[in-house]
């Protein structure tokens, strides 16, 4: 049996996330942390608590749906109470990075922009297309709830990055005015309305065709399985950094 903290219980992931546990005979959820008061019936610690109930709870792993700054912070208690991190969290600067880096070597870390399956097989699929349609325009566009903060969205930045390993481009955010498509361009457009779970397209037009890629989140628990999937592996590994594919390829 796994036993899991959550970061971030109180928001629109953590909840989720808590609800699919409870549903899962392989994990529990023992403690969570936010900022927010909860009803759930758990403990919850404040932020400034995080190391102490890392260290009091000492779970296996602490799964991480917050904002950067929370995650960083998440990072340095787990990595001194020797805990592994699944972090969903998106929008990292370089110093985050670094930091979460850093934590790999003291203690198993799973980071992934997305937790849906059918966002790793969009990701494995775009490469071979990319190959096989050299001279194609590539765009992308993704759509979130009106509550995100970061854009463009994790995912997408997941989706240039792998384009970035097939074309050399210019990230092009939106067109506006007289500004026709250069060669060397990808056009990543971004909305944000109502209570999208999470949208991404890439197509690739060309030569009378468009292929389109496309990935619609449905609901929240597609993550929120994912997530817990990751946890409940993670807690046998090694310290190190893994992807969500790791967990893909052996499940
Ligand atoms: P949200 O705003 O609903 O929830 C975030 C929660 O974190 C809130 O309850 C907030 O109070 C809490 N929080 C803020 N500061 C904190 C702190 N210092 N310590 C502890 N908790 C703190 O946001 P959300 O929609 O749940 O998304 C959270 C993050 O997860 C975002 O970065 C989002 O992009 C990302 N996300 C990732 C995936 C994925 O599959 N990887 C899927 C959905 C969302």
């Amino acid at each position: 049996m796994t036993t899991v903290g959550i970061n971030g219980i109180a928001g629109r992931m953590g909840e989720t996330i808590y609800e699919t546990a409870r549903d899962r005979d392989d994990l529990t959820v023992t403690f969570g942390i936010d900022v927010n008061d909860t009803n759930l019936d758990l403990p919850v610690y404040d932020p400034g608590e995080t190391a102490e109930a890392v260290a009091e709870h000492g779970p296996d792993v602490v799964i991480d749906f917050t904002v950067p700054e929370a995650t960083l912070d998440l990072a340095t208690a787990c990595a001194e109470a020797g805990v592994g991190l699944v972090v969903g969290t998106t929008g990292f600067g370089d110093d985050g990075f670094a930091v979460l880096e850093e934590t790999s070597e003291a203690v198993p870390l799973l980071k992934a922009t997305n937790f849906a399956r059918g966002v790793h097989a969009l990701l494995r699929t775009l490469g071979p297309a990319l190959d096989a349609l050299e001279n194609y325009d590539v765009e992308v566009m993704e759509t979130h709830h009106n509550g995100k903060r970061d854009a463009p969205s994790g995912t997408a930045k997941t989706i240039l990055e792998e384009v970035s390993e097939y074309r050399d481009f210019e990230t092009v955010p939106g067109r506006e005015g007289i500004q026709p498509r250069q060669d060397d361009e990808v056009g990543m457009l971004v909305r944000r309305a109502g209570d999208i779970r999470g949208e991404h397209e890439v197509i690739l037009a060309g030569n009378d065709e468009v292929l389109s890629l496309s990935h619609r989140a449905e609901d929240r628990a597609v993550f929120a399985a994912g997530a817990l999937d990751a946890a409940v592996w993670l807690a046998g590994q090694e310290a190190g950094r893994y992807e969500f594919g790791d967990v893909i390829d052996a499940t």
